[in-house]
């Protein structure tokens, strides 16, 4: 399985070394919102700090329409 998650170390490695993602890790974050939220927050804080970043993060997953105006009610187990 390549579903785990991005460690911080490696997105430190990426930003401090002008690395790349691997295909893996592109497939990951595109799926994975919680990896893609990180790493773009660091990204953006280490850009702030003076690095150069050249990689590119790939568009993650779309935002889930969680709650919205209450009109899908889910409660199936009540028949
Ligand atoms: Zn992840």
């Amino acid at each position: 399985m390549a579903d785990e998650h991005l460690h911080p170390h490696r997105g430190w490695a990426l930003i401090r070394d002008d690395g790349k993602f691997t295909p893996d890790e592109v497939e990951h974050l595109q799926k994975c919102s919680q990896c893609h939220n990180w790493l773009t927050k660091f990204t953006a804080l280490a850009r702030e700090s003076g690095f150069r970043i050249t990689f590119k993060i790939p568009a993650g997953p779309p935002p889930k329409k969680n709650g919205g105006a209450g009109s899908t009610n889910q409660g199936s187990e009540v028949a």
